[in-house]
C-alpha cells in the first residue's frame, strides 16, 4: 500500500518557506487532478529568483508571485502540462529572463537537457508522466518533483506523451540519488522519498502483475480488465483506468510480454 499525505486548505497569494531558499505559493485551481492547486515554487539564486512552475493563468496568481519573487532571475517549467506553464506569456511582460524548459512544447530561451547545471541545481530527465518531464536536485539532496513523484496521489501516465515503461525506469533512477526531501508540483513535501520510491514502484509492479495475470487468464479486453482489477471503481473513473491498464499493456508490449491483435490483447510471454 502506498501511503499518501494530505495537507490542510494552504494560504492563497503568499510564498511560504519550505527549506531555507526556497518558497512554495499554491495556486487558486484545486481540482481532483491538482489536489490544492499547482505548487509554483520561488528559488533563491545569486542572480534574483528562480520561478518555477509559474502555474495556471490566473492574475491574482501572477501578481502574488510577481510580488513575492522581487528581482527575477528566470521562469522554468518542470513539464509543458497547462497547469504549469499557462501563465508563463502572462509573468514573462516587462520581464527580461530566460525561459528554461526541456522540449518544444514550452516556449523556452534555454533548452534543458539531462545533466544541465542552473543555480546550483541538475536536471534530470525523468519521462513517463510526460515526456518532457524534468525533475531538479539541489546540492544538498533537496528534489524538486514535479509531477513525476506527488506525495497525495500517484501520477497519471497517459499514452502516447505518458509512457509507464518511461516512467518506471524514471522512478527507480531517482533511488540512485541522494536525496532527503521531495518538492513536488502538487501537495505536501514528501520527507521519506526514497521509501515513497519504492512503495510507488510496488504499487505499479503490482498492477502490472494483475494485468498479465488478465492476459494469461485469457482477457484481452481493455474493459473486462478494468473490471476486473477495480471491482468497485465509480463509473466516472473508468475512463482514467481504461488509460492506466493501457499504458501498463504498452509497456508491457515494449517487453516483449503482450500483443495487440485484433480481438482485444494476449501474453506474448
Ligand atoms: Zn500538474
Amino acid at each position: 500500500m502506498v501511503q499518501f499525505l494530505t495537507e490542510d486548505e494552504p494560504q492563497r497569494g503568499v510564498a511560504v518557506e519550505i527549506v531555507p531558499g526556497i518558497r512554495r505559493m499554491v495556486a487558486d485551481n484545486p481540482s481532483k487532478m491538482t489536489y490544492r492547486g499547482t505548487n509554483t515554487y520561488l528559488i533563491d539564486t545569486p542572480d534574483g529568483t528562480l520561478i518555477v512552475d509559474p502555474g495556471p493563468d490566473l492574475p491574482a496568481h501572477i501578481a502574488a508571485i510577481r510580488a513575492e519573487a522581487g528581482r527575477v532571475a528566470g521562469i522554468l517549467a518542470t513539464h509543458s502540462h497547462v497547469d504549469h506553464v499557462q501563465s508563463i506569456p502572462a509573468l514573462q511582460v516587462g520581464l527580461d529572463v530566460p525561459v528554461y524548459a526541456l522540449g518544444s512544447r514550452v516556449a523556452a530561451d534555454i533548452a534543458l537537457a539531462e545533466g544541465a547545471g542552473l543555480h546550483g541545481w541538475r536536471v534530470l530527465h525523468t519521462p513517463g508522466h510526460i515526456d518532457d518531464h524534468i525533475c531538479l536536485l539541489r546540492e544538498d539532496g533537496v528534489m524538486l518533483t514535479g509531477d513525476h513523484v506527488m506525495g497525495w496521489s500517484s501520477s497519471v501516465v497517459i499514452p502516447p506523451e505518458g509512457d509507464m515503461a518511461d516512467y518506471m525506469g524514471s522512478l527507480s533512477r531517482l533511488l540512485d540519488e541522494n536525496s532527503g526531501l521531495y518538492l513536488p508540483g502538487h501537495g505536501p513535501a514528501i520527507t521519506e522519498p526514497h521509501g515513497y520510491v519504492r512503495a510507488l514502484l510496488a504499487h505499479r509492479h503490482g498492477r502490472e502483475a494483475e494485468v498479465r495475470a488478465c492476459l494469461a487468464d485469457g482477457v484481452g479486453a481493455v474493459e473486462a480488465m478494468v473490471a476486473r482489477i477495480y471491482p468497485d471503481l465509480a463509473p466516472q473513473l473508468m475512463p482514467m483506468a481504461a488509460r492506466n491498464v493501457t499504458a501498463h499493456l504498452l509497456k508491457l508490449a515494449k517487453d516483449g510480454l503482450a500483443r495487440a491483435e485484433s480481438g482485444g490483447w494476449v501474453s506474448a510471454a
